[in-house]
């Protein structure tokens, strides 16, 4: 489709490991680089965990239509180490379960393992010939007139000429910061008061040792308390446990600094989750377990003539309450291609991109804000009217 034939994906990310599949479908020579060491390198053989931290992520229809455009075996391969989430469970404060359907037909978003999902991705990038992963690089710089970009590695600085730069490189993107000094970008940048903490709570160990869910698998759990909440995911793989996030304001991390007041806290808001992940474990977590702030950035254009283009997090870093940052990704690799095919040049690809993307990307990075509402607080408004009583969640 065109004459520009190499493509420097920085970010081995969800989003950019996706697009160098897309891109090698098309024909492009890929080079896929990131600053961290493979994550490969970590995996546990036949596992389908990551290790450590392990943030499980909802996977939705948006994503896996993004997965299927690159390679319908791997979005099946994928698909089948899901757990299927068929409706939210709200915990009230006395530990009572309301469970609230997505949809009558059962229609369902996918908890899968976030590292597991990069490694799928960066092994199938790694069958393909027409493409080259270089970890250990991080970008420095770009100069998109030249077509030259340039990475510092642990033995120097490294440049290198290329056709088309794809910034897949996150919130904080490096290749944004240079799209921004040649293109006239409008940006917007706006944290939330609220920080996110990992709180993991262990499979339940039955009389005759066997390992079972502590809760059930097919639900997104949420413990809403109005000006912050506690939600939870099952975790896919033999161990059966569960990831929770508590989102919080600051000041609120802040007022806890001893271990009872950590109890106590839990015991006033989420006295049920107690029991399942025993106090000296979840006093260890809360303070141990590292505290992420939550950024939401719009920017317009994505793109500058046919030299560069910003997909994933680096494009719309939204809050996560709508399940759809990596999501959104998936589709915008998806999408681009889609003007990749219906363009001769790739200018006027990237170019359709902005244009067509920004609105919907604008939309549910705004629906996801909304969200939070009403994830920690009007969710419980129909609890309110079933049971007919005024008492607060
Ligand atoms: P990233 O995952 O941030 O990857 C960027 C990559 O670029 C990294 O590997 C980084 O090392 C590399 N990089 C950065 N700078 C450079 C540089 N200068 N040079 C080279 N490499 C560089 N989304 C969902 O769809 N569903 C969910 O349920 C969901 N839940 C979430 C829960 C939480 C608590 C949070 C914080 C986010 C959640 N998200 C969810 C959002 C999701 O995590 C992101 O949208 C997704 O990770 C974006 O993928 P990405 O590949 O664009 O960027």
């Amino acid at each position: 489709m065109s004459d520009a034939k190499t493509v420097a994906i920085v970010g081995a990310g969800p989003v950019g490991s996706l697009a160098a599949l897309y891109f090698a479908n098309d024909g492009w020579n890929v080079t896929l680089y990131d600053l961290r060491n493979d994550p490969r390198l970590e995996r546990t053989p036949g596992s389908t965990a990551s290790p450590g931290k392990s943030i499980n992520l909802a996977l939705s229809h948006r994503g896996i239509e993004g997965l299927k455009g690159a390679s319908t075996r791997l979005s099946r391969m994928i698909t089948n180490n899901v757990v299927p989430v068929y409706g939210r469970m709200i915990h009230d404060k006395k530990g009572r379960q309301e469970s609230q359907a997505y949809d009558v037909h059962g229609q369902h978003i996918n908890a899968v393992d976030r590292g597991w999902l990069n490694w799928a991705l960066l092994d199938e990038a790694d069958e393909r010939p027409n493409v080259e992963l270089k970890f250990g690089h991080r970008l420095l710089q770009c100069d998109f007139d030249a077509r030259m970009v340039k990475f510092i590695t642990k033995d120097g600085e490294v440049e290198v000429n290329v056709d088309l730069v794809v910034g897949a490189d996150g919130a904080h993107s490096t290749v944004r910061s240079q799209l921004m000094r040649v293109a006239k970008v409008d940006f917007e940048q706006k944290y939330i008061d609220a920080l996110w903490c990992e709180i993991s709570i262990p499979p339940h160990v039955t009389e005759d040792g066997k390992e079972e869910y502590p809760l059930d698998p097919n639900h997104l759990h949420i413990w809403p308390r109005k000006t912050f909440m506690l939600m939870s995911l099952a975790n896919i793989g033999d161990d059966k446990s569960f990831t929770g996030t508590l989102f919080m304001p600051q000041s609120n991390f802040d007022d806890i600094t001893y271990p009872q007041d950590v109890l106590d806290f839990f015991n006033t808001y989420f006295p049920d989750v107690i029991p399942l992940i025993g106090e000296e474990y979840l006093v260890k977590q809360f303070f141990n377990n590292h505290k992420g702030s939550l950024v939401s950035i719009k920017c317009t254009p994505y793109h500058y003539l046919d030299r560069c283009v910003l997909i994933g997090d680096a494009a719309h870093a939204m809050v996560p309450f709508y399940g759809q940052g990596m999501n959104c990704g998936f589709e915008d690799v998806q999408q681009l291609f889609m003007h990749m095919k219906a363009n001769n040049a790739v200018s006027s690809a990237l170019e359709n991109y902005t244009l067509v993307r920004r609105q919907d990307l604008f939309a549910i990075s705004d629906l996801a804000m909304a969200n939070y509402v009403e994830m920690r607080s009007s969710v419980t408004s129909k609890m309110y009217l079933a049971r007919k009583h005024t008492e607060e969640f």
